[in-house]
């Protein structure tokens, strides 16, 4: 079988040419990073949990007509993305302050915001992912005012439809990271989310408990990072009850 063509490998994810023009595969590693990749491991099966989940949500954004970059998922790891150039923003939605937000503002975490608050932080790992204001946006040219206009008002349109979605299964949606992707259709461009959504981008707490059921499980050494995923998975009907993620043999009588 010819090998095929590696564009890119990131820290979770490889990208590969896809079978037509304009088209990626999106493989799923097993590798976890966190804290600018300081901190790394390989969780077996996280890599399946996190294709299964991003292709759920992106299918229920296009539902709701939110466009993104999904076209089909191929296999247990892998998908087709629609290839697109990458806003270079991590465009962040918080309803809940946690992480870094909590820690710059003294606020403790899992504290209602008085509404949904969107930032940006400049894609840069050896700059750590600054955040930036928004004159910096338009004024490094990394995306126009009329950009930047439908950025803010698809991340909000993810955030209800998140937010519905895991209060339907009992999780509380308090923060979660996109990245949004142009797509050149003739002389057109139109914005669609790119990248993934899943527990690596959230994060994901039980309306009861208060139980992190997102990567805060492994940059705080908080248990199993598959059993939150699975846990996740299950709640929504992602996978089908019962089954592991990672497939083990099974005796033949
Ligand atoms: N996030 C992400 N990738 C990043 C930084 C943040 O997916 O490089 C997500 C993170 O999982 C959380 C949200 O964005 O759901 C807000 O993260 P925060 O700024 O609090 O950063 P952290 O606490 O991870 O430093």
């Amino acid at each position: 079988m010819a090998r095929r063509k590696k564009i890119y490998e990131g820290k979770a994810k490889t990208l590969y040419e896809g079978p037509e023009p304009g088209t990626i595969v999106q493989y799923f590693k097993d590798d976890a990073t966190a804290f600018n990749a300081e901190k790394k491991d390989v969780i077996e099966g996280k890599g399946v949990l996190n294709n299964m989940l991003s292709e759920y949500f992106m299918l229920g954004l296009a539902n709701v007509g939110v466009p993104t970059h999904f076209l089909k998922r191929l296999n247990m790891r892998e998908q087709l993305v629609r290839s697109c150039e990458i806003i270079p923003l991590e465009v962040i939605v918080r309803n809940y302050a946690a992480g870094s937000m909590a820690k710059r503002m003294g606020i403790e975490e899992g504290t209602q915001l008085p509404r949904p608050i969107v930032e940006y932080s400049y894609k840069d790992d050896a700059l750590g992912d600054p955040l930036v204001p928004e004159e910096y946006i338009a004024a490094f040219g990394w995306a126009s005012q009329q950009d930047m206009d439908d950025i803010l008002s698809i991340a909000l349109r993810v955030n209800d439809f998140l937010s519905g979605v895991m209060y339907g299964v009992g999780i509380k949606l308090i923060d979660f990271k996109i990245e949004i992707g142009r797509v050149f259709e003739g002389d057109f461009q139109r914005l669609v989310v790119a990248d993934e959504i899943s527990p690596d981008s959230c994060r994901l707490w039980d309306i009861e408990t208060c139980e992190k059921l997102d990567k805060d499980v492994f940059r705080r050494d908080l248990g199993s990072l598959t059993d939150a995923y699975t846990e996740v998975a299950n709640r929504l009907g992602v996978m089908p009850k019962g089954q592991p993620p990672v497939s083990k043999p099974t005796l033949i009588n």
